[in-house]
């Protein structure tokens, strides 16, 4: 796990999350978060692409196997089972909002960016939107900042301790 400034990285690890998405990165500033192997999990974004355009995403969930099995998550009732969660647990609520909070002051290390001052990702700070966003923030932050990406990283039925990784250099696209 790793929150900015990042540690170097290497053209390899951007061949590998390029392969792993199976579109060039761009923009990258560092790998948030490894699996056991080494293959990056979660790749961290500018906040602002080199385009000019505003990328509120910082952390985001490029390991096939992770993305896999939060969409496994996402598709059974899970989503709806936290936000009644969130909408019961006033404790739950406040340690969500420091993670929206939490998640804002990491980007900003990187740089403020006006246009999405005050949006983090994944539906934080009050609602859940996107599983893999929150785990992705987990995965980066490590346990005890993100308590919903926390909950689904629990539940999904893979983790970075145990390398499910292909070798991926055989699918890297032409970039
Ligand atoms: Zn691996």
């Amino acid at each position: 796990m790793s929150r900015p400034p990042f540690a170097p990285f290497t053209a390899d690890d951007v061949a590998t999350v390029s392969a792993q998405l199976g579109r060039p990165a761009r923009d990258v500033v560092g790998i948030a978060a490894r699996c056991v192997c080494g293959a990056p999990t979660v790749v961290a974004t500018a906040p602002r692409l080199a385009d000019g355009t505003p990328f509120p995403t910082l952390y985001y969930m490029c390991h096939p196997g992770a993305t896999a099995a939060i969409s496994a998550l996402e598709a059974t009732q899970v989503m709806n089972e936290y936000t009644a969660l969130l909408a019961d647990d006033a404790d739950l609520r406040s340690r969500y909002a420091a993670a929206h909070a939490s998640f804002l002051a990491d980007r900003a290390v990187l740089g403020e960016v006006p246009e999405i001052a005050g949006i983090s990702s994944g539906g934080m700070p009050e609602r859940v939107k996107c599983l893999h966003a929150l785990a992705a923030h987990s995965l980066a932050a490590g346990p005890g900042v993100n308590p919903i990406g926390d909950l689904a990283l629990a539940r999904a039925d893979w983790s970075p301790s145990r390398c499910v990784c292909i070798d991926y250099t055989e699918t890297t696209p032409d970039a």
